[in-house]
């Protein structure tokens, strides 16, 4: 197939500063959770971005100087030369596809409790650190030699960003993660000085930056700045006005504008709470202050608004971070005309996740994330079978779907067992839920690509046993049959039963996903799972107008989606439909009228009135057939069987990504000679320094 004319536009080179990017699809810069730890990682993510179409792709931030560690999250670091060599690493796999590669130098401030460097931090104004923990550290007020220095170590890690080859490098003044935000914002600045009060002041030390590191490296680099245009707190912080009055006095300064929000949770909303193009409403005014090109994101997936986006003149280039990430080949679709192809972001903040746990990223959509170099994937490319022998994969959830398409680009012969009248498994109930239409993304891409293979055949209603099994004669099975909602109250607090009368009114999420309602109409959601599941149902009991009690052991609902960014939100919208939320407080019995809770510290009880009480705890893995498959192994040779594997929720019950990810591994290592032992992924070692 061929581009579409109507992308033509996205696909027009564009000069910023003295660089010219080949193309508008731009890689905002965006957290990894690999950073200086895996930097080897690092590099291979953002090459296959660049090999998928991005015309420019940035890392994540990279701190400028010791007095300012982020630790114990993982980012780079640009604090002298040493670290120069991991960096050029980056900017050359960047380079290799001939995308440009962007840095984004961070001093992080009040953000930064320096736990590494344990050096006070530095900030506009003395106040307590602002990490996402609470950390009991102050930042002290910078004097005029503070902001010297700060020049200084500016311009110095610029000057080494220029060295490791990157032809980018940006200020960083967003998300209010970054330092010279925080002189911008009234919310931190109370300084009397020249770098505090008016507008003008408070917007000084952001100007001399980017003149700068303009003067520092702008004969080969392009210097964006990266800009909050809101931190939607109302007067108390920057507000669009404002943010367009800042942008007015800077116009012209840097090559490039970067227009986002603040803070980061404002920044990469979930589709549980905002559509493609959130952020539009932001950048109606700002075109008409500056002639330099921007960027700006806003979850896009579809190149029709990309196109319009560009056409109507509010962006000059679209960035993107999590659609980059759950398609790095983006791009190349859409110049092939293969835009069904497109592996949609589904707005779920896995990846974000695996910043906030200081893990690699992961991906929901792109099982391949993260695993570029240590495992050797490829998002769109998988290696040629290595047999002729055919496949039964069982189950159609996420594990099942991705490990048919995968097997089927392969090459294999896969035969797709359901026992339901539709594919998808977990994806396709949970889809129904508010706020998770999206999520159905993960199975429409699958399907699709399914669609495309002949070497793939899908059977619905198909509830397969294990005599049934044997009788196929199939020589490999993958047992992908899911999971279903425990009704026995086990989760994290109680490992066994809990004690729940007889003529108790018991739900679970599956009941409710299979459309049975309570028959009482005062429920209590027990969240002993504290994902998302029993928030949203609990929105979904109040649309029915039920009353509802929440309780959690934690401190707050659905206290997971803190690595989401998502809980302020959850917690938000469930008060604000009336939910009633009772925090640590344990399910100590269930009777028919009312539901025990004891006190999480004290353990002393409390009786609330509930007529029905949905049991949000864990998950039980479905895998009869697998044990009764393999309590039947002695019939497996004259079945011609020779592996049975149980992969996903079947196995062990866990997020969508965990089971994505499953089926792609076992789609990955079939006929893959065996490691035995050794650690199956590729890691890097921290050089020892030399003893002197
Ligand atoms: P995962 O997240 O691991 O992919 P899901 O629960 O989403 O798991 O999907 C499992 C799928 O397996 C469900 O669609 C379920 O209907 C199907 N399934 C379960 N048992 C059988 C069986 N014996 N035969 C065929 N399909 C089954
Ligand atoms: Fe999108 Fe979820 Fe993948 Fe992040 S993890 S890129 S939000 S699909």
């Amino acid at each position: 197939m061929a581009r579409d004319p109507r992308y033509d536009i996205l696909f027009e080179p564009l000069q910023i500063g003295p660089v010219i990017t080949p193309n508008r699809f731009y890689q905002v810069p965006h957290c990894s959770g690999l950073g200086y730890r895996d930097p080897t990682a690092n590099a291979w993510l953002r090459g296959i971005k660049a090999e998928g179409g991005w015309g420019v792709v940035c890392t994540e931030q990279a701190e400028i100087h010791h007095t300012s560690d982020i630790t114990p999250f993982i980012e780079l670091r640009i604090w002298d030369d040493q670290d120069i060599p991991m960096l050029a690493r980056m900017a050359d796999k960047i380079h290799e596809h001939d995308a440009l590669a962007g840095i984004e130098l961070a001093y992080n401030g009040l953000n930064g409790p320096n736990f590494y460097g344990r050096e006070v931090p530095l900030a506009p104004s003395a106040l307590p650190v602002f990490s996402f923990t609470y950390d009991p550290v102050s930042a002290k007020t910078m004097d005029l030699e503070d902001i010297r220095n700060l020049r200084r170590w500016h311009r110095a890690a610029a000057r080494r960003g220029q060295q490791a080859g990157f032809d980018i490098v940006y200020v960083y003044a967003g998300h209010a993660l970054g330092f010279f935000h925080h002189f911008l914002s009234r919310r931190y600045n109370f300084r009397s000085d020249c770098y505090g009060g008016s507008l003008e002041n408070r917007v000084r030390l952001l100007k001399e930056i980017i003149i700068d590191t303009k003067e520092t490296v702008g004969d080969t680099c392009a210097v964006p700045c990266r800009f909050s245009l809101s931190e939607l707190i109302g007067s108390a912080g920057i507000e669009q006005a404002e943010a367009e009055d800042m942008v007015g006095l800077l116009a012209e300064l840097p090559d490039l504008w970067d227009f986002c929000l603040a803070g980061w949770e404002n920044d990469s909303q979930t589709s549980r709470f905002s559509e493609e193009g959130f952020q539009d409403q932001f950048r109606d005014g700002v075109r008409e202050l500056t002639t330099r090109p921007i960027v700006g994101v806003g979850r896009y997936t579809s190149p029709d608004r990309m196109a319009s986006l560009i056409r109507n003149g509010q962006l000059d280039l679209i960035g993107c971070a999590r659609p980059s990430i759950a398609d790095p080949f983006l791009p190349a679709k859409v110049e092939r005309g293969d835009i069904d192809d497109i592996r949609e972001c589904i707005g779920c903040n896995i990846c974000v996740s695996g910043d906030f746990t200081m893990s690699p990223i992961r991906c929901t959509q792109n099982p391949t994330m993260g695993e570029e170099w240590r495992r050797g994937w490829h998002p769109e490319f998988i290696r040629r079978r290595e047999s002729d022998k055919p496949v039964l994969i069982v189950g159609a959830g996420p594990a099942g779907l991705e490990a048919s398409q995968a097997l089927g680009k392969r090459g294999y012969e896969v035969t797709l067992a359901e026992k339901t009248r539709e594919l998808g498994g977990r994806v396709a109930r949970e889809c129904r839920l508010p706020g998770l239409a999206a999520w159905g993304r993960v199975r429409d891409y699958r399907i699709q690509q399914i669609s495309r293979l002949d070497n793939v055949e899908y059977f619905l209603e198909s509830d397969l046993d294990a005599d049934f099994v044997l009788e196929f004669e199939c020589p490999r099975i993958a047992i992908a049959t899911g999971s279903r909602w425990r009704r026995d109250g086990i989760g994290r607090q109680w490992t066994t039963p809990v004690p729940i009368g007889i003529d108790a009114e018991l739900l679970t999420p599956d009941d409710i996903m299979n459309s049975q309602l309570p028959d009482g109409r005062t429920v209590l959601v027990w969240d002993d799972d504290h994902y998302y599941m029993a928030g949203v149902i609990a929105e979904l009991l109040r649309q029915h107008d039920y009353a509802v009690h929440y309780v959690t052991p934690a401190a707050e609902a659905s206290s997971w989606t803190k690595h989401t960014m998502e809980q302020h939100e959850i917690q938000k919208r469930l008060l604000l439909l009336g939910v009633r939320i009772h925090t640590n407080l344990n399910v100590h019995s269930i009777e028919r009228d009312n539901v025990v809770l004891s006190c999480m510290f004290t353990g002393s009880k409390e009786c609330l009135a509930a007529d029905a009480t949905v049991l949000v705890t864990s998950r039980r893995p479905v895998n009869d057939l697998f044990h009764a498959l393999n309590a039947r192994c002695r019939e497996w040779a004259d079945a011609g069987i020779e592996s049975v594997e149980v992969l996903g929720d079947a196995e062990a019950p866990a997020t969508i990504a965990h089971a994505v990810y499953a089926g792609r591994k076992y789609a990955e290592e079939l006929d893959a000679p065996s490691r035995g032992d050794a650690v199956p992924f590729k890691r890097e070692l921290t050089g020892l320094a030399p003893l002197d």
